[in-house]
C-alpha cells in the first residue's frame, strides 16, 4: 500500500496508496461481495451498547475509518460508515444480530470517503435514518467526493484479486508483512470494484456548526467541532455517560495522518480533545485507547515538528530539503516501535506529509512546482 512517492494531498494519496503496492494487474474483476471478504476486521465490545469495527491491519491500503454502533434504549446510533457499502453493510449485519432497534442517527465524522461511503447502505436498511455531520464536511462531499471516487475508479478498476493472492503467496515466505497488505487490498478489490460503477454517496440531512446534542433515553451523545485538524469539518462525538471520546481522523493510531494537515490548529484541537478527560477514546482509525497517553504524544509530536521547521527554515533550509534536513528521531521510534510497516506508513502518512504541512502552516512560502 505504500511507495517511494511522497504524497502530501489527501485526494492524491487516496488515489495512489493502493495502486502501488500491488504489482499485476489485469482486466478482469471478482464480482462476488460477501462479508467473508472481510476477514480482517474485529469487533471490540466496550460495554453499555457500543461496539467498534476496525481494521486489525490497521494499516494495510487503502486504509478504512473505524465504524462505530452505540445502541440506546429505542434506536442506535452510528459514527462513521466506512469506505464501501459492503463494509457498512458487515456492520448492518451485526447491527441486527443485536438489536431489532432501527438506526435513527449516523454521523460522518468528517467527508473522506473512508468514512462516508457506507451512507447508502444505511438508507437502503434504514429509509428513516438521518445522516448528520459539520456543515463544512457536507461542502466538501459536494465539491470533492466526485473526485476522488474518479481517483479510485481509475486506480483500481483493473486490479485482480485472484492474482494479488497469488502474488502474497509468492512473497508470503520472505516478506510477510507485505503478503498481508496484499490480500488486505485483494479483499478491497473484490468488494469495491464491482461496486464502483455505480456506488452513490447520500449526502448528510443534518448539519450544524459548533455543538450539537442528542437525547436517547438515558444516553447523552454530544457532537462538537473543536477546530480543524484532519479537514475543515472534523466532528467528535462525546459519550459524557459512557466517558467515552470518539474523535474521527484529528487522532489516528498508531500512526498519525499529516496530509494537508493546520498543524498549529491542529495542536489546540487535541488539547481541547484532551480537556475532555475521557477514559476510552476510539481514534478514527486504529486500536481503542485507554487514557490520554496517545493523545498527549501526539501533542508532542506536532509541537516538535513544528518546531523543528520552524527552526530548519531560519538556518536556511529550503522547502525541498525539508525531509533530509529535519530529524524527527524520537519520536520515530516513539511511534513505529521499530516495526517495519510503520516505519513505512510513518513516513507516507506522517513525516513527509507533515513537514510540508508545518511549513505551510508556519506561513512559508511553498514553490510553485511542489503545489498540487
Ligand atoms: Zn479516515
Amino acid at each position: 500500500m505504500l511507495c517511494a512517492m511522497p504524497v502530501r494531498n489527501y485526494v492524491v494519496a487516496v488515489a495512489v496508496l493502493g495502486a502501488c503496492s500491488a504489482g499485476a494487474a489485469t482486466d478482469s474483476a471478482e464480482s462476488i461481495v460477501s462479508q467473508e471478504i472481510f476477514p480482517e476486521y474485529t469487533w471490540q465490545a466496550l460495554g453499555n451498547g457500543i461496539y467498534v469495527h476496525r481494521r486489525a491491519e490497521t494499516l494495510a491500503g487503502p486504509v478504512d475509518g473505524n465504524s462505530i454502533i452505540i445502541i440506546n434504549d429505542e434506536d442506535v446510533f452510528v459514527v462513521d460508515t466506512h469506505i464501501n457499502p459492503a463494509a457498512a453493510r458487515a456492520v448492518i449485519g451485526k447491527i441486527r444480530e443485536l438489536t431489532d432497534k432501527p438506526v435513527a442517527f449516523a454521523v460522518n465524522t468528517h467527508w473522506h470517503d473512508d468514512h462516508t461511503n457506507g451512507n447508502h447502505a444505511y438508507k437502503q436498511a434504514f429509509p428513516e435514518v438521518k445522516i448528520v455531520s459539520h456543515q463544512a464536511t457536507l461542502k466538501s462531499l459536494r465539491q470533492e467526493w466526485e473526485v476522488l471516487e474518479d481517483g479510485r475508479r481509475a486506480s483500481y478498476a483493473n486490479y485482480s484479486a485472484a492474482e494479488l493472492r497469488a502474488s502474497a503467496a509468492q512473497v508470503e515466505a520472505d516478506d510477510p508483512g507485505r503478503a498481508i497488505g496484499l490480500r488486505v487490498f485483494a479483499g478491497y478489490v473484490e468488494a469495491l470494484v464491482p461496486e464502483l460503477p455505480t456506488m452513490q454517496l447520500v449526502y448528510p440531512d443534518l448539519v450544524f456548526a459548533t455543538r450539537m446534542e442528542f437525547v436517547r433515553g438515558e444516553r447523552r451523545i454530544v457532537l462538537e467541532w473543536m477546530g480543524r485538524g484532519n479537514t475543515d469539518g472534523d466532528v467528535i462525538v462525546w459519550l459524557p455517560d459512557d466517558d467515552v471520546l470518539i474523535t474521527g481522523d484529528v487522532l489516528v493510531a498508531p500512526i498519525p495522518y499529516a496530509f494537508d494537515s493546520p498543524m498549529i490548529e491542529w495542536v489546540a484541537t487535541l488539547e481541547r480533545l484532551g480537556g475532555l478527560g475521557a477514559g476510552t477514546i476510539i481514534p478514527g482509525h486504529g486500536a481503542v485507547q485507554h487514557g490520554p497517553r496517545y493523545l498527549e504524544q501526539m501533542v508532542s509530536l506536532l509541537e516538535f515538528t513544528i518546531a523543528a521547521v520552524r527552526d530548519a527554515h531560519a538556518a536556511g533550509v529550503e522547502y525541498a530539503d525539508l525531509a533530509d534536513a529535519v530529524d524527527l528521531g524520537e519520536f520515530e521510534a516513539l511511534f513505529t516501535q521499530g516495526d517495519p510497516k510503520r516505519a513505512r506508513a510513518w513516513r507516507s502518512y506522517y513525516s513527509e506529509p507533515g513537514l510540508a504541512s508545518a511549513w505551510a502552516s508556519l506561513g512559508y512560502p511553498v514553490p510553485e512546482e511542489e503545489e498540487e
